[in-house]
């Protein structure tokens, strides 16, 4: 190494960059410019902590984004420690838990990963990649499953009277950690360490033969690699509040939608929800997104103003076709987490009410042909019609009568959806109207009825969560599961 007092280069490059990342949100102040830069400071951070593993030190890294990545969640829980006061952590030393979390598991997997180069190593490393990701889905309680983390990152007391809410304070955040991590790195390159990994990077027998261990280079440069990639993720986290508000506005919007939305019986500008055979899947998605999005936002009162809003409108939130389909989307894919929140237990009380009250008890066999109708023609066929219905034991009836009124009855048994099939017998003049009386809406009751019967398991599963608290619910909801294991249509 050569001794020079004072590298004028090399301050002016320093001091040149520690200007542009000053001056750079002064020029570029859209929020989208600024969000930009958040995100490129972060990747620079990364880039060059790969860069000490493939530039320096010669090792392809395929699991290079695991040290950030476990950095990140470290750094997430550790703020939402913070965030509950169980410790004290100002936020701007944040990426510094990403960082020593980043280092603890370079330690770990380097160990391991480390004892070999080149192919070995690349491929060593892509295992511990999969392995940490399969570890994401295996652990949701720490990981919390596909959808994540959420966290406030405007937490505790501001420091030095900053609250990182403002993009623009992140942005210095980012650009600090950026330069520093930026000399850093470019320090340990003059070291012996970095100076032997490249040594280790172009010869390794050499190295060894020198009196270094070339494994032992390796293992310190993939471990330190990991501590800038951990602080790269603990940056990483650190979205600037406008986003959050932003969707916390959309939200708001959504909900007032919510409030508004109208059958088509209410009024004729209306988002018809209630369809109820194809709208129901798509329905539940879209209250499964909007609740999951509140909650983790932690934002409640958006939350039970959108709960409340689906319980005031029945008709278009059905309990069997919205509630219950979301109910399971998001047991799915949030685990039982959400079931602590009040609005969603008010949710399920309302959807298990429902339920009961339509299917806890198996639809009954009809036992003769009576079916009761109302309608309100006076003419004489009409009675005709009502009395032949009425009869429990008459199953088919002949109106022998002109084409005007057998047209007259089949638009009265279609508009009052009678239980009966009518054919015209075109034989004689006039021609006759055969009514045939059919089963069709016990049928359907019992075809209903089973299908409540799979949202009663459902709601069964999701309860279990909050067992204590819907006792009396839940217990008529498994009997009505055990009564419709054993229930057979009976026609
Ligand atoms: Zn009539």
């Amino acid at each position: 190494m050569r001794y020079r007092p004072l590298n004028l280069g090399r301050w002016l490059l320093w001091g040149a960059t520690a200007i542009v990342f000053a001056v750079a949100p002064l020029v570029f102040t859209e929020s989208f410019a600024l969000t930009m830069m958040i995100q490129m400071g972060t990747m620079i951070i990364f880039a060059l902590s790969y860069n000490m593993l493939l530039g320096q030190g010669g090792m392809l890294s395929f699991g290079h984004a695991v040290y950030s990545g476990l950095g990140a969640y470290m750094a997430v829980h550790a703020l939402n420690l913070a965030g509950k006061g169980m410790i004290v952590l100002p936020v701007p030393l944040l990426p510094l838990v990403g960082g020593i979390a980043g280092l603890a598991f370079g330690v770990l997997f380097g160990y391991v990963t480390t004892r070999r180069a080149g192919t070995t190593f690349a491929m060593i490393s892509l295992g511990v990649g999969e392995m940490v990701f399969a570890c994401v889905l295996m652990f949701p309680g720490f990981f919390g499953g596909e959808a994540g983390v959420s966290t406030n990152r405007v937490v505790g007391q501001p420091f030095l009277g900053l609250s990182f809410g403002p993009a623009i304070q992140v942005y210095y955040l980012v650009a600090f950690w950026c330069l520093a991590c930026m000399v850093a790195m470019f320090a340990l390159t003059q070291t012996p360490l970095g100076r032997m990994a490249n040594a280790v990077r172009d010869n390794p027998e050499r190295a060894e033969f020198v009196g270094y261990n070339p494994q032992r280079v390796r293992f310190l440069m993939l471990a330190l690699s990991g501590f800038f990639a951990g602080i790269a993720g603990g940056l990483g986290r650190k979205r600037s509040a406008e986003a959050i508000e932003a969707v916390r506005k959309m939200s708001e919007a959504a909900v007032k939608n919510l409030e508004q939305i109208k059958t088509s019986r209410d009024d004729n500008t209306f988002l018809d929800w209630g369809r109820r055979s194809k709208a129901g899947p798509v329905a539940g998605a879209t209250a499964a997104t909007l609740l999951r999005t509140l909650w983790n936002l932690d934002l409640d009162d958006l939350a039970n103003s959108a709960a409340a809003a689906m319980l005031a409108k029945p008709g278009i939130f059905g309990p069997d076709t919205v509630l219950v389909p979301a109910f399971s989307i998001l047991a799915e894919e949030e685990g039982a987490g959400f079931a602590s929140q009040a609005a969603f237990l008010d949710l399920w009380k309302h959807a298990a009410d429902f339920l009961l009250a339509r299917s806890e008890f198996p639809p009954a066999a009809p036992t003769d042909w009576a079916q009761p109708v109302q309608f309100n023609c006076a003419c004489a066929l009409c009675k005709e019609l009502r009395q032949f219905a009425a009869d429990p034991k008459e199953q088919v009836h002949r109106f022998r009568v002109r084409q005007e009124s057998r047209s007259h009855l089949q638009s009265i048994i279609q508009m009052n959806g009678l239980d009966m099939k009518h054919e015209t017998e075109r034989i004689g003049s006039p021609q006759t109207l055969v009514c045939t009386k059919t089963r069709r809406r016990y049928e359907s009751r019992c075809n209903e009825y089973k299908s409540d019967g799979s949202q009663f398991e459902i709601m069964a599963q999701l309860g279990k969560g909050f067992a204590d608290k819907v006792p009396v619910h839940l217990k008529r909801v498994q009997s009505a599961i055990d009564r419709a294991g054993g229930w057979r249509t009976g026609s």
